[in-house]
């Protein structure tokens, strides 16, 4: 590609089609690309790499609180996934099925996993014996197969990555204090290391996991005004375990089913990191997740390789030994200009220019790409200005999208005020609720809004008053949105 053809690689403004922006920015940001086959998308290095440090986040987290990784297989006996009612009927429209192995029809078909708590179940049955086996605390990294009808990059695709946890407790408090140690987790992580502030709480049953008792998530607001759910964790009861009889003998000897959790977090998360983040100009990527923190862009000028290249691949050791994720871009065959915006593009947190005066003067100038502020730094302070500038970034890009979500929290005081919300200024409405499933329909109907989130906290959770459809007595306050 010339440098002629890269340079016109704007992208559609936010405001005007964020749906084309989207899009648009996952392919020129280098993030992920389109297949031959529809609905399957190829995560690219750059977007990768970002899957790799949500990865590292969140194994160090999931591992910290005691659990291990462990990997199952990738299909599930049909008769499997039929043991739990419930579970079969919600993923049934969307299974993957193997009927031919090789050159033979199977006896069985096969599913490719929609998640794996019937495969995973099978096998604690056979592993969980007695209370001296208990808790079993695993998680695993995989891919899920679900075949959607409407794909999106990220956001909803028929194969994505994700995390699963599966666990199993002695009693059904222990069950339901995992679930929610989970869901704080998953809050935290989000939080500071993707900048992306969350609300948490329960969902309705009709938004639960299929098999689940009850189900929990966080959810965060995207910058066009639709909620995106960013992790759930599931207090799945004895649901599985009664269905593949996973039995332990208790403390007083007699045989009990286990309490059992799931909960994952997926590639969805990099969705959420370029519609909460992004610009007109590209990705504002949280430094803790950068692929690359700072990019190093030397500006060639007079005898610029004898001056300010060695002065730049000093920074770049330097920057490095300190541990930030740094890039020199030393190539000639690009302008400084073009670099500039090739790494706004992606999303590089901090750029570092060194130019003839600068070297003269011994210092750089350090460009954030959250404000675009600028400010010289002598050399020798770089690696600290650096690390504080990252902290400032990340601390910055929280602090504008927890404002944005609060901005657009809003009450609807009846059913007409809450259907022009939604209309007009979309984000969360706070609304009573009846608690009846049909009212939830309704809505859906109507404006396209389910409930997120139901607050776990009592006093959040009081309704105000009576619910917002149907008018009958409020049983709790909900979070409508609409949602990917
Ligand atoms: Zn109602």
């Amino acid at each position: 590609m010339s440098e002629n053809e890269r340079q016109v690689r704007q992208i559609t403004p936010k405001s005007e089609d964020f749906s084309k922006w989207y899009l648009e920015l996952v392919q020129k940001a280098e993030l992920a690309d389109y297949t031959p086959m529809k609905g399957m998308m190829v995560i690219r290095p750059h977007g990768y790499a970002v899957w790799e440090n949500i990865q590292r986040g969140l194994d160090a987290r999931i591992k910290a609180a005691g659990h291990v990784n462990a990997y199952f297989p990738l299909f599930i006996p049909e008769g499997f996934l039929k043991k739990e009612a419930e579970h079969v009927q919600g993923f049934s429209p969307e299974v993957a099925w193997v009927t031919v192995g090789g050159q033979e029809d199977l006896e069985e078909r096969l599913a490719v996993r929609p998640t794996s708590e019937a495969i995973i179940g099978h096998m604690y049955a056979k592993w969980v014996k007695s209370y001296r086996d208990l808790p079993v605390l695993i998680n695993q990294w995989a891919n899920i197969v679900r075949w959607e009808k409407v794909t999106r990059p990220f956001l909803r695709t028929t194969e994505f990555l994700w995390q699963e946890g599966h666990t199993c407790h002695e009693t059904a408090e222990e069950g339901e204090a995992e679930t929610l140690r989970i869901l704080a987790l998953y809050k935290e992580f989000c939080e500071t290391e993707l900048a992306v502030p969350v609300l948490s709480g329960r969902k309705s049953l009709r938004e639960k996991f299929a098999g689940a008792q009850m189900t929990y998530a966080i959810e965060a607001l995207m910058s066009d005004g639709k909620a995106l759910q960013m992790g759930t964790s599931h207090n799945l009861g004895q649901h599985f375990s009664k269905a593949f009889d996973i039995k332990f003998e208790d403390r007083n000897q007699k045989l009990q089913y286990v309490w059992q959790t799931s909960w994952g977090m997926t590639t969805r998360t990099i969705g959420a990191l370029i519609m909460v983040h992004g610009d007109d100009s590209g990705l504002r990527f949280p430094p803790n997740v950068a692929p690359t923190q700072a990019v190093i862009v030397p500006i060639p000028s007079g005898n610029w390789k004898e001056t300010v290249l060695p002065a730049a691949r000093a920074a770049e050791a330097a920057l490095s030994a300190a541990g930030v994720r740094v890039r020199l871009d030393a190539r000639e065959e690009f302008t400084p200009g073009w670099k500039f915006s090739e790494y706004e593009m992606r999303g590089v947190p901090l750029r570092v220019e060194i130019g003839p005066r600068d070297v003269k003067s011994g210092q750089a100038v350090v460009v954030r790409r959250d404000t675009r502020a600028k400010e010289a730094v002598p050399l020798p302070a770089l690696p600290a200005r650096v690390g504080g500038l990252l902290a400032e970034v990340q601390a910055e890009l929280f602090g504008q999208a927890r404002v944005f979500l609060e901005a657009n929290i809003r009450d609807a005081a009846d059913y007409a005020g809450f259907k022009r919300t939604l209309e007009k200024e979309r984000g969360f409405v706070r609304a009573p609720w009846c608690g009846d499933e049909a009212c939830e329909d309704r809505i859906k109907t109507e404006t396209m809004a389910t409930i997120r989130v139901i607050p776990l906290d009592e006093a959040e959770a009081r309704p105000s008053g009576p619910c917002v459809c149907c008018g009958r007595e409020g049983k709790a306050v909900a979070y409508f949105a609409r949602a990917y």
